[in-house]
């Protein structure tokens, strides 16, 4: 075959980068488990470290989100690898571990990587304000109205002894809150999280100090993403006929 050798030149240069390209995707593929591709990713913050400041300041979400959860989510991932849980949903691996005491650090990294991932959508610059439509509705009717769900979702996070978090859930139709102690979610309690505020003290001492219930009175009021929730209860509802 003739071929003008600048060309062939050009030919041999390209084959070696791609199979340059090839042994560092191998080298890649290797690092990260062999394929075993990691079930649990950093999601992006849907605002900027500092939109939340001066309810939640640029600090505390700095450490929370780049170290805390960042952290979680890397151990989750080291923890899960070769479990046979690659292509898994988070929740599964949740589910799959729940109450089982040789896996608890799994659990626990897992839970906390999708607890978190959960309590920052539930935030937004400018939240707050009271929810519309069928989340205010259930709410009226399974608290007594908006400033009976308040109090008695600051009064559970109050009474929430040492870490953990505060949960508004649907269960079985009904909505209701309920705390979780350390990393615990009631994704493994057959509940459905809609919203949460993260008692743990990182999530509130450089802001707050000791003071954890004006930290979730001050979420509730300037943070909370009710456009979220809702959306959160309409995907539980069947589709309409
Ligand atoms: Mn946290």
């Amino acid at each position: 075959m003739l071929t003008h050798p600048v060309f062939n030149k050009r030919l041999i240069a390209r084959s070696s980068v791609l199979a340059a390209c090839a042994l560092v995707a191998l080298f890649l593929v290797q690092c990260s488990g062999g394929g075993d591709s990691a079930v649990f990713v950093i999601e992006p913050l849907p605002y900027h470290q500092d939109a939340l400041s001066p309810t939640i300041s640029a600090e505390t979400m700095g450490f929370h989100y780049d170290k805390h959860y960042a952290g979680y989510v890397k151990k989750a991932n080291e923890l899960t690898k070769g479990m046979g849980f690659a292509g898994k949903a988070a929740e599964a691996v949740i589910q799959a571990t729940a109450g089982d005491a040789s896996k608890a650090a799994v659990f626990n990294n897992a839970a906390q990587a999708w607890n978190h991932a959960y309590f920052f959508k539930c935030l937004k610059p400018d939240g707050g304000g009271v929810p519309e439509g069928l989340l205010a509705e259930m709410i009226d009717s399974a608290f007594g109205g908006f400033v009976d769900f308040k109090s008695r979702f600051i009064t559970a996070a109050k009474n929430q002894f040492g870490s953990g978090w505060v949960w508004l859930v649907l269960d079985e139709g009904k909505l209701a809150v309920v705390t979780s102690a350390n990393a615990d979610t009631p994704l493994a309690h057959g509940l459905i999280p809609l919203f949460t505020v993260d008692v743990w003290e990182h999530a509130y001492y450089l802001d707050y100090q000791n003071r954890r219930v004006d930290f979730v009175t001050a979420v509730l009021d300037n943070l909370a993403n009710w456009d979220f929730v809702a959306a959160q209860l309409e995907k539980t509802l069947p589709p309409k006929a």
